[in-house]
């Protein structure tokens, strides 16, 4: 039998708004089209069944939104790892630098600092901590799963995996370039000093730092640390006198909670300390949604700690792309961009998003079309004013799997 002719010309239809019509269900009279006779890399495709088979409301292209630590070169040293995603191998990312780090129980990370804010959350074990404020007080702090740190830029830190299983975490730093690499380390500046400058600033004879590293250590094993009380009447901390350089995110009130899954968030509102750097914790059961909304103040860089998805952005243009995640891939939306997040798998997706700002902001698309005259949003959309009355009067956050009636 003859194919038959390609439909040139078929109107748009609900799902299938594009002209000239663009999709996989437009070659129905013209099967070849879909033929893929080149190269092909199987496991990457079957990761990715949404760029393969792009549902036919997308319509191409726009900037690769999607990256993952698990194409990130691993640096492994005795005590450790780290990888990291930064804006010159993901070029959207901008605003945000990710890093991903373990520190096996007594492992430091040596003691240093960096020209942009570290923002941190805890995704296994414990770690300690510490740094110096601004104004010269120190914290020592102890942070476990769900926590989060964060140290404004130039002021110097440690990290210490404790024990049983050690630390590891995600670090958002507020420079798409910020590099794990491109950090200011204490060995390195004892190395590279004159050891006559080193005994002159210490007050000390040259011959005390005989033994110093002459490079530098980034990760190494170590003792894991004693009580934290101790460290801190050791390091001089002084209670009360300053913001938390920590907070406990996973513990916090969630802002929206239902069936469907919870969102926690994290700015300076109540995180004083992060004045860079904002952030949302959400959880999403299967089958429910991340509802449709945008934010209007920052780009939204996202690590997939759990589970599966999937997500549609929505551009100028229009170009609407849809990508899918798993647990430990990164995600970047421009800000102002739209966007919906959807559970596609049978477990809980758990995943972060961070903002460069000091605020957490998000304009739902639902609570938008609620607060505007019915007969102004029915003139948009034919959709009459009754049935506009039963959409979601609110914010959702999550929209919760509906099982049919
Ligand atoms: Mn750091
Ligand atoms: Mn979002």
């Amino acid at each position: 039998m003859d194919p038959k002719p390609a439909p040139h010309h078929e109107s748009p239809v609900l799902g299938n708004p594009d002209l000239p019509p663009e999709g996989e269900i437009n070659t129905s009279g013209d099967p070849a089209a879909l033929a893929m006779t080149g190269p092909q890399n199987p496991a990457l495709a079957n990761l990715f069944p949404s760029q393969l088979h792009a549902p036919p409301t997308d319509v191409s292209t726009q900037a690769f939104f999607w990256s993952s630590f698990n194409i990130s070169p691993r640096r492994v040293q005795a005590g450790g790892w780290a990888r990291e995603v930064t804006q010159p191998d993901f070029a959207i990312s901008d605003e945000i630098a990710g890093v991903n780090m373990y520190l096996d129980a007594g492992a430091i990370r040596e003691l240093h600092w960096h020209q942009t804010a570290e923002w941190a959350l805890m995704t296994r074990g414990g770690c300690r901590i510490t740094t110096l404020s601004r104004t010269g007080l120190p914290s020592v702090e102890d942070v476990y799963a769900g926590d989060l740190w964060f140290f404004p830029p130039g002021l110097p830190h440690s990290l210490q995996g404790l024990g049983p299983e050690g630390a590891e975490f995600v670090l958002a730093f507020d420079d798409g370039a910020q590099s794990e690499s491109n950090t200011l380390l204490l060995t390195d500046w004892f190395s590279h000093t004159p050891p006559d400058v080193l005994a002159k600033n210490f007050g000390v004879a040259q011959e005390v730092f005989r033994d110093i590293p002459l490079h530098n250590l980034w990760i190494f094993p170590g003792e894991v640390p004693g009580e934290l009380e101790k460290d801190q009447l050791a390091a001089g901390v002084q209670w009360g006198d300053d913001q938390p350089v920590i907070f406990r995110l996973a513990q916090s009130a969630p802002i929206h909670e239902n069936s469907g899954g919870s969102i926690r968030i994290a700015d300076s509102t109540n995180f004083p300390a992060s004045t860079t750097v904002a952030a949302a914790l959400v959880t999403v059961e299967p089958g429910s949604m991340r509802e449709l909304h945008w934010h209007p103040n920052a780009d939204e860089w996202q690590y997939y700690l759990k589970g599966s998805a999937r997500m549609t952005v929505f551009n100028t243009g229009p170009h609407a792309n849809t990508m899918d995640f798993t647990a430990g891939d990164v995600g970047v939306v421009k800000r102002n961009y739209g966007h919906y997040i959807e559970n596609t798998g049978d477990e809980q997706l758990i995943f972060l998003e961070t903002f460069r700002s000091n605020r957490y902001e998000e304009v739902s698309l639902a609570n938008w079309l609620a607060h505007l005259p019915p007969q102004l949003v029915s003139a948009h959309l034919n959709i009459p004013a009754e049935t506009l009355a039963t959409f979601p009067r609110t914010t959702q956050g999550i929209v919760p799997l509906r099982t049919p009636s």
